[in-house]
């Protein structure tokens, strides 16, 4: 089964906008069809959205109410259907700790799982992979699967399971608490492989080979869970000498979109799922007006997320050249809680280069927070005394990004809560609730 979806997933790349629409169309009737018979918190919320020939009503789309993570929360076991295909396959449960932090924890399926799979190595094929190198992953902790130093060699082949020839590779993991040091060394065993690792890890080893450690032979780093900033791929590029190829996938929706061969821009899987980029108005935002990405991810009929809200902020991007007829996006950029708000109505992710921390303050650990309306805290981790610092530096690398008048606070920690989460963000806003917060203009 899985090899005749990955055709029909190959083909329809290159369709036309008008054709993947048509085919998203007949997708997300039939998945509207059973969510309404078969999901109880549905029963009586997608009235409108089928025309009376079973067909979708696209004008009736924006009258769906979005679906906050809350909402997922309290209404979990109303979300589940009362009736799953057989050819759906087991249930898989997930937990997604998300932008609040907050554990959700939800079910998905062999089925939607199998078309996540299909998603992740085309976006493969974009970018050539050579599937006779090695894998190396560098992964968080998953319960019951021990991949702690030494790490864990996964039997058997990493090219897909439908691929006519699956010679490969070996293909190993380790846990992404491992110290970086060691991580490297273990990399540098693996001979030429491709790394997959977030960019919270990633940017810390480059940082190390710069600084002197001995290289690893890597042929190109597979990023995920974290936003992909410009200085994180620059620092790769002079530490490893190698690309970021970027994914944006949750556990939620599965593989979101994928970086194009062409840019640094990311392509959304629109055979997979249904991606919205709405402003504050719920309102579709135009190509380069930030807004908040609400998906609905067509194959997971056990759990139907329409028109969920990720917390994460997206930018809709113009056609691609590459020929794809898949929607672009021109970046993710951040989650909600990475935008900092200013009282000149000004909002962005700030995105300070960890090279500056390096530089200035031999951070090694770093959180950037915005603790009031005028008041940002640096918070590190650091070997070097204050006098051997230079803070003055570090605020002239990062001022023109903030509003004049701020005040800026260092704070020296032993470590820093998180940090050694997967999804601990360099940059957080803990602006009180009771701050108004203008939509993002600027990130
Ligand atoms: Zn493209």
């Amino acid at each position: 089964m899985a090899a005749a979806f990955a055709q029909a997933s190959d083909r329809l790349q290159w369709a036309s906008p008008v054709d993947i629409r048509a085919h998203q169309d007949k997708a997300l009737a039939a998945f509207i069809r059973h969510a309404r018979m078969t999901v109880p918190f549905y029963a009586d919320r997608l009235i409108d959205v089928l025309s009376p020939d079973g067909t979708l009503n696209r004008h009736a789309w924006p009258s769906v109410q979005p679906l906050s993570r809350a909402m997922v929360a309290e209404n979990l076991d109303r979300l589940q259907t009362t009736s799953l295909p057989v050819s759906h396959g087991m249930l898989h449960n997930f937990a997604s700790s998300g932008t609040s932090g907050l554990p959700l924890e939800g079910v998905t399926t062999s089925f939607a799982r199998m078309h996540t799979a299909i998603m992740q190595v085309r976006a493969k094929q974009w970018v050539g992979v050579d599937y006779h190198l090695n894998r190396a992953q560098i992964i968080h902790h998953v319960q019951g699967h021990d991949t702690t130093y030494p790490g864990k060699a996964v039997d058997g082949s990493w090219a897909p399971i439908w691929a006519n020839d699956r010679r490969s590779g070996t293909w190993h993991q380790l846990d992404h608490s491992t110290p970086h040091r060691q991580q490297l060394a273990w990399l540098r065993e693996k001979g030429r492989c491709y790394l997959s690792i977030i960019p919270n890890s990633g940017i810390r080893l480059a940082e190390l080979v710069l600084a002197g450690e001995a290289k690893p032979d890597i042929a190109a780093i597979f990023s995920c869970g974290e936003i992909v900033t410009d200085a994180y791929r620059d620092l790769v590029r002079r530490a490893f000498g190698c690309t970021i190829w970027d994914t944006y996938a949750s556990e939620e929706a599965g593989c979101i979109a994928c970086q194009c061969p062409s840019g640094n821009h990311l392509h959304i899987n629109d055979d997979h799922l249904l991606v919205e980029i709405l402003d504050t108005n719920d309102q579709p935002c135009a190509p380069g007006q930030p807004g908040e990405i609400v998906v609905t991810p067509f194959y997971n009929y056990q759990m139907p997320l329409i028109r969920y809200r990720t917390g994460d902020i997206g930018v809709p991007g113009a056609p691609c050249t590459c020929g794809r007829g898949l929607t672009s996006l021109a970046s993710v950029e951040g989650r909600l809680r990475e935008v900092f708000y200013f009282a000149n109505g000004e909002s962005f992710v700030p995105g300070i280069s960890p090279i500056l921390w390096q530089r200035c303050l031999n951070a090694t650990i770093h959180q950037t927070a915005q603790v009031d309306i005028d008041t940002v805290e640096f918070r590190f981790v650091s070997d070097t005394p204050e006098h051997e610092q230079d803070r003055a530096g570090f605020i002239a690398g990062i001022n023109r990004r903030f509003p004049c008048g701020m005040t800026y606070r260092f704070r020296q920690m032993a470590t820093i809560p998180g940090h050694d989460k997967p999804k601990f963000t360099y940059q957080i806003c803990e602006l009180p609730p009771t701050v108004p917060r203008h939509p993002p203009v600027r990130l």
